[in-house]
Order: C-alpha cells, then structure tokens, then sequence
C-alpha cells in the first residue's frame, strides 16, 4: 500500500479543454484564461482576476501594484509557506513577523500594533491551512493606522470568514494552483481585487509592462513574463467548472478524519475552526503531543507506505532569513513550537475512508511506540 500525501483531482472535463486548446492553436493569452479569470470573478464576486504562472507571482504583482518598495515594512506570519515572505523580500521590503496564535495557527492579531513602524505599510496575512485569519481585527487595525491589506489566500480557496470569502476582504487577494492546493492548473496563480487601478497594473505587468492599448512593443514598467499558457487556464476552467463537488469532497474527507481521530483517541490536537470562519481544507493537519519524536513517527508511517510532511518549518529561521536578517531562535515562541509540533497526513478529495483507516491505525501505532 501506498498512500501519497496529496493527488490532484483530474477529470475528463479538464482533459477536454486540454484537447481543445491544443486543437485550436492557441496556446497562451486566449479564451480559457479569459474563461478562468471570469470563472474566478464569478466565484469570489470580485471585480478582477488576473491569472498567473504561479501563486508566487501574483503574490509579488500584489506588492508591486499597492506601490511598496524598498524601506517598507509589512506585518506577517513566520508560519507559512516562504513565498508569503518572500515576495516582500523580492522588493527589498521587511517582513515583519507577527507571532501565530497556536489554535488556529494563523497571525494573532493581538500582536500587530506592538510590532508598526511609520515604515509600515500593509499586513499580509496568510489564510494557513485553508482557515481564514481573524480579518475583522486585521481590517480594524488596517483602517486605523491607513495599511493595505494583501491576503496570502493561497491555501483558502472556499474558506470564508462570516459571510466573505478568504482573498475577497483586503486590497488584493491571491490564490494558488500547485498540485497540492484545493484546485490545481499545474502551476498558476490568481489575483483578485476590485481596484481598476490594481488590476491594470497586474495586467501588464504580468506581459512585459506593456501599455495599456496593448501594443505588442510598448512597454510602460519594467514587467515580468508572469503569464499563464491556455493549457494551463484549460485545465483551470474544469476545475473551477467542478469546484464545488471538489471541495465537498475534501470536506467529507475531513470529517472522517476527524471521526477516525476521536474513535481511536488519539492523542493530537486537531484544527480548531474559528467560529467565524468556515475552513477549505487545503491539506490535514495534526498537532502532535509536545515533546513527541515526530521523525520517528514519519519513519514509522513511511515504513508503512503513508507519506507524510512536516510543516511549516518556521520562515525566520531559514538560513537566507537569518543572514538577511537576524533573525534568531526564540524571536516567535509559538511558531516555533508549532512547527515542531504539526504533520501533514494523507489527504485529497479522492481519498478513501479505506485509505484513511489504514492511516490512522498506524498513527495510533507510531503515536505509542513514539510515547514509549
Ligand atoms: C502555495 C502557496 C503559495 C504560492 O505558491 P506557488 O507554488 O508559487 O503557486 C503562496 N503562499 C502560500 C501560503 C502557499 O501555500
């Protein structure tokens, strides 16, 4: 038996519109990417979508459209995947962490005001693990001191927070597409925003700066080739198509999980939802017992075919991070705690409850030799 920690969800329907970019000719800047960023706009209700090569990308777009540069500082989470610092990192921008709430492992927003600087500019909150931030508090804090808000909602396709959908709430959201996310174009990224203003910038910034009129050859910034090719808006379009049989499936998945996890007892702590927010389930996330050896349990699960993943490292203790920036161990606690402390088991929308059983049978197993 082997068991993967993530597997995307293809159909024929994304086959078919493969099949026909291919036949038609027309293989980047066309209809599926016009077809893709509608399908998002309709979703997400916002105005614009631009789609991207990759999460990354529209990420830095992000902090280039809202016009911060060098100097800057902006407030995030060292709990996250690095692209959410690193695009600030890109335009010589500090990012200044914000410890993490250790329940729902996104940004404690109590932190935030301790940590501004007349060199603030924005707060970049990361939805992590498809569970949306507490955006109220990071909206309130946004309006009073004049910050932009740029949400990282790479893992938070369909999460919400109240009645708002993750990446729908500050300046300009972002979502991903990697093969591991809720929906995948193989690499790709979206942003979304209802500013003209940011949406013509990433339009052309995305293609070489080019000017407005579109003239293949003039060029009014310093613009990136941060395009999507139509195969890969093509597959892009069936899966916005089938999102929400999707994400229903990842959310049944969830909960058997969570059935599983109760039945046998374990001794992990499990994703506590806010009860403001509705989470995506972007991948599953147990909260090993503190002090626990978890190599010996990923060696005990790989042993037994099941692949598993710890993260998130923290970002400020990578090495690049250090000599950029000092950063040292200790500097946040509860991050640092938690990223020694969470593993990600199997999880997509096609795995079975049989597969499931398998799983945490042996997580029960390697939980008790690890406690021995
Ligand atoms: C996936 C992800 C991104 C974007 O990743 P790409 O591989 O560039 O698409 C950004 N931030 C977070 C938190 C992510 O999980």
């Amino acid at each position: 038996m082997f068991i993967p920690l993530s597997s995307p969800d293809i159909s024929n329907l994304e086959k078919k519109h493969v099949r026909d970019v291919l036949d038609s000719g027309i293989l980047s800047s066309g209809p599926k990417q016009k077809q893709f960023e509608d399908l998002i706009c309709r979703y997400t209700g916002m105005k614009y979508a631009v789609a991207m090569n990759s999460g990354t990308s529209a990420l830095h777009v992000a902090v280039k459209a809202l016009g911060l540069k060098t100097g800057d500082e902006v407030i995030t989470t060292p709990y996250s995947f690095i692209a959410s610092s690193n695009c600030l990192v890109y335009e010589g921008i500090k990012p200044v962490f914000v410890d993490i709430d250790g329940y729902t492992l996104n940004l404690d927003t109590t932190l935030i005001e301790n940590k501004l600087s007349d060199r603030t500019k924005a707060i970049l909150p990361v939805h992590i693990f498809g569970q949306t931030c507490d955006m109220d508090a990071v909206l309130t804090i946004a309006d009073k001191y004049k910050l932009f808000v740029i949400e990282d909602a790479c893992e938070a396709l369909g999460a919400s927070w109240g009645k708002d959908k993750a990446g729908t709430i500050g300046n300009v959201g972002v979502y991903a597409f990697y093969p591991n996310k809720q929906i995948t174009t193989g690499e790709g990224g979206v942003l979304v925003t209802n500013s003209e203003q940011i949406f013509q910038y990433a339009l052309s910034i995305r293609n070489q700066g080019r000017a407005e009129n579109n003239d293949e050859l003039a060029h009014m910034y310093i613009g990136y080739n941060y395009r999507m090719s139509e195969l890969q808006a093509a597959v892009g379009v069936g899966q916005m198509e089938r999102l929400p049989v999707i994400l229903s499936k990842r959310e049944q998945a969830a909960h058997r999980y969570l059935t599983l996890i109760k039945d046998y007892k374990l001794p992990v702590q499990v994703p506590f939802v806010h009860p403001i927010s509705s989470i995506s389930w972007f991948v599953f996330i147990v909260i090993l017992p503190e002090g626990m050896n978890r190599a010996k349990i990923i060696m005990s699960l790989q042993e037994n075919g099941i692949q598993t993943k710890p993260y998130f490292p923290v970002i400020h203790l990578q090495e690049c991070y250090r000599e950029l920036f000092g950063f040292r161990k200790g500097d946040f606690p509860v991050s640092e705690e938690m990223a020694l402390r969470t593993l990600a088991i199997p999880f997509h929308s096609n795995i079975t409850l049989l597969e499931q059983q398998y799983v945490i049978r042996h997580l029960s197993n390697a939980l008790e030799e690890a406690a021995c």
